[in-house]
């Protein structure tokens, strides 16, 4: 029989031949870097016998899901480890993470961060032991009878909650066992780099009420020159911590009176109206309007939307004159309002709307983070109503706003396309027409794409923006989202050309995401090092001596009047001193004034992250500031 493989060519393979032989006969080379098999989009083992005609992919190390399946599979290496070392000790859960993976494991004794090495050495002897990853589809009953067999309880309460007539399988390598979905690589070998990185406690099923187990934490790379970059990258990350940068240079705090809302400092609040006023010039050139809907609205418009029965935990909710209220959590809804406030024509559409929204949810207080996870923030969301139509233009336009943008904080980035989910709502005509025009505006703009197939939402296909920064993390903030629902939720129309009413096609977007979050993520990326346009203070003056003040007050006037944001030190300490000072406030211009400078009328200028000072006149150095931040160059 023949499978497909990922170039739409044929291959003939023997039914029941593994992934692997097929590899294999494909290429030695393919065979040696395979880590797992795709088939018809699932990831599989190896050693999984073909035994019906499907696409075949084999998996090498390249592929961004091999990683993941290395980390899990390193998971069950640390729970071996751990069995071998405290023979009493259940283990519960492994899977992979973000950046790593965990295992969580009830210690008869607690453990602590120092017998990390000694698991970590253990784990070291499996990987080298090369050890096989086998595995076996099992009934319920027998994979219940062998984890009692091993008094693993979690394990047991686990197998109890999968659902009648679901495959189980259980893997094992060496002399560990373990219940799980798989696939894993082939052999312990394949594990060529990784690192336990921490212990933390966490509640069995992250429910308070259940008993604390602790979770070990670690990393895996299929080389070591990988790991250390990664390593070197997380310390990179902390020097440019935005919390710790954020309290340096007085931009943002938290306070315990209110968990996960920032409070902005004046000088946070400086960079985010500049991050406002430059998105307020670019949708004014883009075509937009902007609105601003009520903060708080009634239970009637959140179960119209759907909120109150489906978001109702993540929403701040209270009575006022006995009427239930929420306060939003998202902007739609009142853009709703809004559309349905006139009688529409197909004539104005496009209609873009915008709306720089306060929105507020609740996310439990474990998962806080700085600025980028809060329970309040502003989405510089906008709502676009159009004809079927217009679909493919307006997604390039919005792409084409997505690019100016993101220069301006010289941020690359990718784009990924989420197609229609198993569970959807809407004609699946619609969405064939939304994905295609979807695609074919990606095209046009001539960006590479992925294709999430089934990762939409329901409501919807949609294209994630995913920024990179200058440290090579990826985030996605901007999102462009097709809604099929809420206008229908809403009842939302127009007059269309023939005189009939018609539902609008909708889309949701942002390019920032959250002002905040992204506030965080810039402030990391520059290091603290803002370009001119979003630096809080953009000039800082100061005097060498007393005899030169005068002088300093006329050029701070000069600069000031013509708005650039300037500060003087003229306090009589040592002008080396008051240097350092503005260096650690990474401030990107300093202008020094000795009595020479006073005397001839000129500005000695110190760019940031030099050691130079450049003489020239106050003109000279308002026309290079002016440009500077007009052009909005980074340096
Ligand atoms: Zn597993
Ligand atoms: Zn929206």
């Amino acid at each position: 029989m023949e499978v497909r493989l990922k170039d739409g060519s044929k291959f003939e393979v023997l039914k029941g031949e593994s992934a692997y032989d097929i590899a294999k006969r494909i290429s030695e080379g393919l065979a040696r870097n395979a880590v797992c098999a795709r088939v018809d989009g699932k990831l599989v083992d190896l050693d999984m016998k073909i035994e019906k005609e499907c696409d075949f992919e084999i998996v090498t190390t390249k592929d961004k899901d091999a990683l993941i399946v290395l980390r899990h599979s390193t998971a069950h290496v640390l729970a071996e480890a751990v069995k071998e070392l405290y023979p009493t000790c259940k283990i519960a859960i492994g899977p992979a993470n973000e950046d790593g993976f965990f295992y969580e494991f009830d210690f008869q004794n607690n453990i602590s961060e120092a017998d990390l090495e000694k698991i970590e050495n253990q784990m070291k002897k499996i990987i080298k032991a090369d050890e096989k990853f086998s595995h076996a589809v099992v009934t319920r009953a027998q994979a219940l009878k062998k984890m009692k067999e091993l008094q693993e309880k979690y394990k047991v309460e686990l197998i109890e909650a999968i659902p009648e007539g679901e495959t189980i399988t259980m893997y094992s390598q060496g002399n560990f066992v373990d219940v799980c979905r798989g696939p894993h690589i082939p052999r312990t070998g394949m594990i060529k780099a990784f690192k336990l990185t921490r212990i933390a406690g966490a509640y069995w099923k992250g429910d308070e009420k259940n008993k604390m187990l602790t979770r070990v934490y670690g990393t895996a790379f299929f080389s070591k020159a990988d790991l250390d970059a990664y390593f070197e990258m997380i310390e990179e990350a902390k020097k440019r911590d935005h919390r710790k940068i954020g309290r340096e240079l007085g931009l943002f705090f938290i306070d315990e009176h209110a968990p996960g809302m920032p409070f902005y400092m004046p000088n946070g609040v400086t960079i985010r109206n500049e991050l406002i006023k430059y998105w307020r010039e670019m949708h004014k050139k883009a075509g937009y309007v902007e609105i601003e809907t009520p903060m708080a609205m009634n239970r009637k418009l959140w179960e119209i939307s759907g909120h109150w029965d489906h978001y109702k935990e993540n929403m701040y909710t209270f009575k006022v004159e006995d009427e239930d209220f929420a306060i939003k959590p998202m902007n739609c809804p009142g853009g709703m309002i809004y559309y349905k406030e006139n009688i529409h024509s197909y004539r104005e559409f496009p209609l873009r709307v915008g709306e720089l929204g306060k929105v507020h949810r609740h996310e439990s207080s474990g998962t806080l983070h700085g600025l980028f996870r809060v329970r309040c923030f502003t989405q510089d969301d906008a709502h676009i109503f159009m004809l079927p139509s217009q679909i493919e233009n307006e997604i390039k336009n919005v792409l084409t706003l997505v690019e100016e943008m993101y220069k301006a904080f010289g941020l690359t980035y990718h784009l990924e396309l989420s197609t229609m989910p198993e569970n959807h709502i809407g004609d699946v005509k619609d969405w064939e027409l939304a994905e295609t025009s979807l695609k074919n505006a990606l095209k046009k703009i001539g960006k590479d794409f992925v294709i999430n197939e089934g990762d939409g939402a329901f409501y919807g296909p949609k294209i994630d923006i995913h920024i990179k920064d200058a440290i090579g993390r990826t985030w996605q903030c901007g999102t462009i989202q097709l809604d099929m629902q809420l206008p229908k939720r809403f009842n939302l129309e127009y007059v269309a050309e023939d005189g009939t009413k018609k539902e609008p096609i909708m889309i949701h977007r942002v390019i920032y995401g959250s002002i905040d979050r992204f506030l965080g993520i810039i402030t990391e990326n520059f290091a603290g090092a803002f370009p001119v346009w979003l630096a809080p203070v953009q000039v800082k003056v100061m005097n060498v001596s007393e005899k030169s003040e005068a002088f300093v007050d006329e050029v701070y006037n000069k600069l000031f009047d013509e708005g650039i944001r300037v500060e003087k030190d003229v306090r009589g300490e040592k002008i080396g001193y008051k240097i350092r000072e503005a260096v650690s406030q990474k401030i990107p211009y300093m202008i020094i004034i000795g009595e020479q400078e006073a005397q001839n009328k000129n500005v000695s200028v110190r760019k940031r992250g030099t050691n130079e000072t450049v003489t020239m006149s106050v003109d000279e150095f308002m026309k290079l500031i002016k440009k500077d931040i007009k052009t909005k160059v980074i340096w």
